[in-house]
């Protein structure tokens, strides 16, 4: 099944959903499993399958159908859409992010289809995650078409044996960009112009200092911190400076990425024009706004006219659950039933459809959002890779704990 929504091509920026849609509310269908399309965007569908239980209550299963693009395809072992299966894995983009989750999350549906639930489970396939679910997930939660008291997000890993985790939280994102403006001139007399790129170039190693700001965090998330950095430094393919980066991803400003580098047109033409786009994550429990502050100083001590920066930052970063939760100890208790082994904690260093979630899907008895669990077959380290690859192994570890969550929740 992972395989056949691996074959159906969602990559952005098309993102179109509508095969792996069908191919869903077709083996719904087949199982006399009720499904509902929703759809805001066109081409860019969400559908629900209601597998009816026992209470009053509704459990979401929540996962993505859309991935990014592929690179180059020659440079694959496997054809990127050819969900080819061998050496125990399904090769292929998405089969790690997420449409290995999607094909587990079918499976304990239709298992718990049989057995009947002690709690109504939706589960639902969304569109638009990796371009931040304005089609999907956050249109959903924000028009109240999502119903539930708790979420499972499939968006995660945990899966593997050795290393089985709960994700309890996601990081939040500073967008940073900084502009430069100059004076154009003619490239054989540039002492005429004002070189936007040179002015960008001085103030950039400046923006990277942020990567040594040490967060404040609460004190309630110091073991989940460091559990999850343990987790990632299980890695055994990481080098020593990798895994010194690895060490500081919780505690400082990840990078700060410089992704995207813009400015010049033409060789004998001094620009006038350059920005550069940093990808800067924050853990959840800092403050952004003191990050965004100290980025905005950090600019101002470069001290070069004509350079702007525009922070984006809203007051909170991702999301975390208490580690004492009921919904984490519940969903732990099912980890371990399944895998034998004691989950660790951890913060996924991504971001998720949680954060909608949590931010529309408040109640009374849960003010700050209902609970939302990050738990997948996913192989952290293939996210968004050539080659993406999900073991067979952790297809079935996700679909159990899918399908035995329900009795653990109360
Ligand atoms: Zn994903």
């Amino acid at each position: 099944m992972c395989s056949q929504l691996v074959k159906r091509p969602s990559a952005h920026p098309e993102g179109r959903t509508v095969e792996c849609v069908e191919y869903i509310g077709s083996y719904f269908d087949d199982l006399g499993i009720p499904s509902e399309v929703h759809e805001m965007s066109e081409g860019k569908p969400n559908i629900v399958a209601h597998v009816g239980g026992g209470s009053d209550r509704t459990i979401m299963w929540v996962g993505h159908l859309d991935v990014v693009p592929v690179g180059k395809p020659e440079n694959w072992t496997y054809p990127p859409y050819g969900g080819e299966v061998a050496d125990g894995r399904v090769w292929g983009r998405g089969s790690s992010d997420m449409k290995g989750s999607d094909a587990s999350a079918m499976v304990a549906a239709r298992v718990l289809n049989e057995i009947e639930p002690p709690h109504n489970v939706d589960f639902w396939f969304t569109s638009d995650e990796e371009i931040g679910g304005g089609a999907g997930a956050r249109w959903l939660a924000e028009e109240r078409i999502f119903q539930g008291e708790v979420a499972i997000i499939g968006d995660g890993g945990g899966c593997t044996p050795g290393q089985v985790s709960v994700g309890v939280g996601n990081k939040g994102g500073t967008g940073t960009r900084l502009v430069a403006r100059g004076k154009t001139a003619h490239g054989s007399t540039p002492h005429l112009g004002d070189n936007a790129i040179d002015k960008l170039l001085r103030v950039i190693p400046y923006v990277r200092r942020i990567g040594e700001y040490r967060l404040e965090l609460p004190s309630e998330l110091e073991g989940i911190v460091k559990s999850s950095v343990e987790l990632l430094l299980k890695d055994p393919g990481l080098s020593e400076s990798q895994r010194q980066m690895v060490s500081r991803l919780y505690d400082y400003p990840s990078g700060p990425s410089l992704n995207v580098l813009n400015g010049g047109e033409k060789s004998n033409v001094v620009p006038d024009y350059a920005e550069a786009v940093f990808d800067i994550r924050l853990t959840p429990g800092c403050d952004p706004l003191k990050v965004k502050g100290r980025i905005e100083e950090l600019v101002a001590e470069a001290a070069v006219p004509g350079v702007s920066v525009e922070v984006r930052a809203s007051p909170t970063a991702g999301y975390y659950e208490r580690a004492d939760s009921s919904a984490v100890t519940q969903f732990a208790e099912a980890v371990r039933a399944v895998t034998g082994e004691e989950p660790s904690l951890t913060i996924a260093p991504w971001g998720t459809d949680a954060v909608s979630i949590k931010r529309f899907m408040r109640t009374e008895e849960a003010p700050d959002g209902i609970p939302a669990i990050i738990f997948g077959p996913m192989v952290e380290s293939q996210l968004h890779q050539q080659d993406e690859y999900v073991p067979i192994e952790n297809l079935v570890t996700a679909a159990k704990v899918y399908a035995c969550f329900p009795f653990f929740y109360a």
